[in-house]
């Protein structure tokens, strides 16, 4: 059903919401994956004012968008 898949998609937001917050805010080191834990942690690249954070355990890649005001 459609609408459980939006329930999914906005749990997905909710577990990464934390990870996007401590990004936006500088903090890039020693971050985990909120969805497998993963212990190597998530890998945090960024290009041209856009920060791509991706698992290198269950490849979930995640596009942060910086605001630059
Ligand atoms: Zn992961």
């Amino acid at each position: 059903m459609d609408d459980h898949a939006e329930d999914r998609l906005a749990s997905l937001e909710s577990v990464w919401y934390e990870i996007v917050e401590a990004v936006n805010a500088g903090r890039t080191a020693g971050l985990i994956c909120p969805e497998c834990n993963a212990p190597d942690g998530l890998t945090v690249e960024e290009a041209q004012g856009r920060v791509i954070v991706s698992c290198p355990n269950c490849k979930r890649v995640v596009e942060v968008g910086i605001a630059t005001a």
